[in-house]
Parts: structure tokens; sequence; C-alpha cells
């Protein structure tokens, strides 16, 4: 099979990264094979065997034309600056031009050792690769920006962790692979020259428009932030929590990326957190906004010396865009909430409704994504779903009486309001406790389950009869949900 690579990173970017080979897996296997992503990226894979798609994406056969590399990155972890980071477990084979002129980096993760591997062993285990496929592809359905999931493979190794796992290697599709911590490590060790070739790169690659600007790399802080917020956004409307919002795991080009100890919220609770790894609970679902923008301003730092190169002056400009995001990210919230709750054009209104309705389900901890559903359901005149989400009948009548109220401001019917809602608001999402299920399943040999959850998680707003377990939250009692980080 052919991919027709066109390295670009590779070529034009010669000492941002490092040349890296796959380990040879000992018996690779294919777990799953995504044919509509391969299609979209004009990867004809339609007619190839399991056999030889499992060797391409494992790192067994070296594809025609790839030209592997590791990425250089540094990053704020947990806040604290590790200026020595990189693929430790990543390995891109190339760039690929879909059929819709989009670039694409098509990478290995879990494929073996690389330069920047430090103590690891570049190897990730079956779990953690199923588990991103899975989350990813949800996420996709789900209209939000995020890498893509084309193939895991399961490599015959054994991986070591708390215990011996089986291996797997999952590729990873990106808009690009270019994060805050690129642009950190090039700014803590190189300096302006080198930054000003990383945002020139950047800009022609995602956002070639800001080339003509008066001052591009200030443009593209301005872009980047912008694409921030509507992630984060996103992830708040959605209940997930990412988990490690570290600056190496912020891509500029505003896609979900690492997809490590990250879950969504059954109950609604501010303060959640999953991660084993985060004591704190800095990344907690609540903190998630405020995150994002450290994280903004990390990169503000990092891009400073090329907007200073550029005009000294724009550095006072870098600043406002950072001290502005609170409110932009505000702006771009209450859409986005607008829209879960079908209401139409912007009112002043608005903040005071859905302030209320958040200290309302902090107050009743109803399952975050089924009391979406369940509004919808009482403008088709049916009380009993959001009944049973509440400690009382009638714990949240008063708040949704006043979003009641501010519905009559344009003139939709119920049912077609209640349409447009369920097309905003999923009712499939990758439930935690099923999550589990299906990749202990996997890491026992049996893939079905994990292949029906996908099936479902592809297909998240149309209500059908026969998934109706898979619309349900995990038992309340159950002790709390953890997650480890994606190793
Ligand atoms: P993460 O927290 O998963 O985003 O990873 C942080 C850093 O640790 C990155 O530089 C990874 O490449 C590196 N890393 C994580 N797991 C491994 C591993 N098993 N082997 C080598 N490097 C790793
Ligand atoms: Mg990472």
């Amino acid at each position: 099979m052919d991919i027709a690579f066109d390295n670009s990173f590779h070529r034009e970017m010669e000492g941002f990264y490092a040349p890296a080979e796959a380990a040879v897996p000992s018996a690779p296997k294919l777990l799953v094979f995504n044919q509509t992503l391969a299609a979209t990226l004009g990867i004809d894979a339609a007619n190839v065997d399991d056999d030889s798609l499992a060797h391409l994406f494992s790192g067994a056969t070296l594809p025609g034309g790839a030209a592997p590399l590791a990425f250089a990155y540094a990053g704020h972890q947990f806040g604290h600056f590790s200026s020595q980071l990189g693929d430790g477990r990543a390995l891109l084979l190339g760039e690929i031009l879909a059929p819709d002129g989009r670039r694409f980096d098509v990478q290995l993760k879990g494929s073996g050792p690389t330069p920047f591997s430090r103590n690891g062993d570049g190897k990730a285990a079956i779990g953690p690769v199923l588990r991103e496929f899975l989350v990813s592809e949800a996420m996709a359905a789900m209209h939000v920006p995020t890498t893509r999931s084309l193939a895991a493979v399961a490599t015959g190794d054994r991986v070591q962790r708390e215990r011996a796992h089986p291996g797997a290697v999952l590729t990873r599709i990106a808009g690009s692979h270019i994060r805050v911590g690129t642009f950190q490590f090039f700014a803590a060790h190189f300096g302006a020259e080198h930054v000003i070739r990383l945002s020139n790169y950047t800009i022609a690659r995602h956002f070639p428009e800001l080339a003509a600007a008066a001052n591009p790399h200030l443009a593209l802080l301005a872009a980047v932030i912008e694409r921030q917020c509507l992630l984060v956004a996103n992830w708040m409307g959605l209940g997930f929590i990412h988990g490690v919002m570290n600056t190496d795991n912020v891509a500029v080009s505003g896609e979900t990326i690492d997809y490590g100890p990250c879950a969504f919220m059954d109950r609604f609770a501010v303060h959640s957190v999953f991660s084993s790894i985060d004591a704190n609970g800095r990344y907690a679902y609540g903190n998630q906004p405020a995150i994002m923008n450290w994280n903004m301003a990390r990169f503000a730092e990092a891009l400073l010396p090329a907007i200073h190169a550029v005009n000294p002056q724009d550095v006072e400009a870098a600043k406002v865009l950072v001290a502005d995001i609170v409110e932009q990210f505000r702006t771009i919230w209450l859409a986005t909430m607008r829209q879960k709750l079908g209401l139409g054009a912007p009112h002043s209104s608005d903040a005071g409704l859905i302030d209320g309705l958040f200290d309302a389900l902090e107050q009743y901890g109803p399952d975050f994504t089924l009391f979406f559903r369940a509004l919808a359901t009482l403008l088709r005149g049916d009380a009993s779903a959001m009944q049973a989400l509440l400690p009382e009948p009638d714990a949240m009548a008063p708040w949704i009486a006043s979003w009641w109220a501010q519905l009559e401001r344009e003139p939709l019917s119920p049912l077609e309001r209640a349409a447009a809602m369920d097309a905003a608001n999923p009712l499939y999402i990758p439930r935690n406790h099923r999550v589990e299920e299906v990749l202990g399943a996997a890491e026992q040999g049996d893939l079905a389950p994990f292949l029906a959850l996908l099936e479902v998680v592809r297909a998240p707003y149309a209500e059908r009869a026969d998934w109706a377990h898979h619309a349900q939250p995990g038992p309340a009692e159950a002790a709390p949900y953890v997650t480890f980080c994606g190793t």
C-alpha cells in the first residue's frame, strides 16, 4: 500500500527534530482500523489485508516515502518547567495531503524509544491505546476539534508498567503536532531566530492568512488563543476533563491532544478530577478555563522574542491579548451554552440564566449529559426524565421556569427546539464504567465489547432503543473513578 507522503516539517525544519526509528514488534496484529478516516485522508486501504495494515501501522514495515522523526519540545508539567521533553514514545512517519487539501501528520504512538525517551521504554500498553482511540473518535463525532485515530495494532510484546500488559501502537492523525511546548523548547534553548522560524512554519501550515499581518507572530498568538477558548468551551459543555493540561499537551492547531487520564463526568461536580496523578486538582473540570488562560500566557512568553523582533511595541499588545482571555472565553462559553439550552440570539439575560444553571447543577448533581436531553424531553411534554435525575422531582423547578420564560424570545415550536437541542447535546458518551469494561475485555483478548462501544460513541445524538444501557451513568455508589496516565 502506498501513502503519498509530503514531509514539510522534515524538509523545512531541520534542527527542530531528531530522526528516529520504530522498534520492530514481535508479532503485529491489527486490533482496529478506521476505514472512514483512511478514505478522508486519501489512504486507499480498502483492499489491503489486515496483516499488511498491522505491519505498516506498528512500525514493522516502513511505508515508502516516510521520513520518521521525533519532535523536540519542552513544557510546563503541573506548573513546573521541564526544558527537555520531546516525543519519547511517538514517531512521526510523515505528513499527507488529504484530497480536500488539508495536511495531516501520521504518527505512531508507542513504537519504541527515540532520542527523547530518557528513561522511558517508548512503548504503550493496549489499554491506553484503545482508550485514546475510543475517546478521540467520540470527540470527533461530537464535533470537538481533536487528533484522530487511524489504527491500533497489538505488538505481541509485553509492556511493563505496575504489571506487564500487552503492548500496542496507536496511529494518530493530527493537523500537526506543534505544541505550546514546542515553542517553549526553542525559546528556552535557542532564542528569537528559532522561534521566528517555528512561528512562520506554524502560520504557513495552520493560519496562512496571517502571513500578511503587520506582526504575524502577534496574530498567531491571537489565533491560537481563540482556538483554545473554543476548544475548552467545547470540553466544558460536554463535561470532559482532559486531565493533563500541561503546555506540552496543548496543540497550537486547537485540537484536543494526548488523551491520557481523561474522563467525562457523570453527575455534575465542578471539582471533578479523575487523574491519579492530579492530587491537588490542578486540572479539575472547573479549573480548565483558568488553566487554558495560564497556558496561553506561557505561549505568549515563548512567542515574545518573535513578536518583539517585528515590533517591540507589540509586546504590550500581546499582554492585552492575554489579559482579555477571561472575557473572550466567557463570550464563547455563553454561546456554547446558549446552543445547548436551545436559546438562539444572544440576550442580556443569558449570563444570569447560565450562571444560575451551574449553581443549581452543583447543588443537585444530576447526570450532566442526561440533564440536557431531559430538558429537551420537557419540551416534548414529558417531565419524567428530568425528575429521575434530581433528588426531589421539583428541585430545579425555579431554574427551569426561568429557562422556559427565555425560550419565548424566539418563535420556535417546542418540538423544533427539542430537535435542535438533541442535535447539540450527545446522548451517548464514553461512560467511564463502560470504558473500563471494554478495555478490560480487550486486555484479555476479547475486542468485541470495545468495537461495540466504538460504534455507539460514533453516533452520539440519535436515540436508539437497543442502546438504552449505554446512556446510563455508572452506579453512584461505586468508588471514585480513577484514570492513570496514558503511558
Ligand atoms: P505525557 O505526560 O504522556 O504527555 O508525556 C510527557 C513526556 O513523557 C513526553 O515527553 C513523552 O514523550 C514522555 N513519555 C511518556 N511515556 C513515555 C514512555 N513510555 N517512554 C518514553 N517517554 C515517555
Ligand atoms: Mg504528552
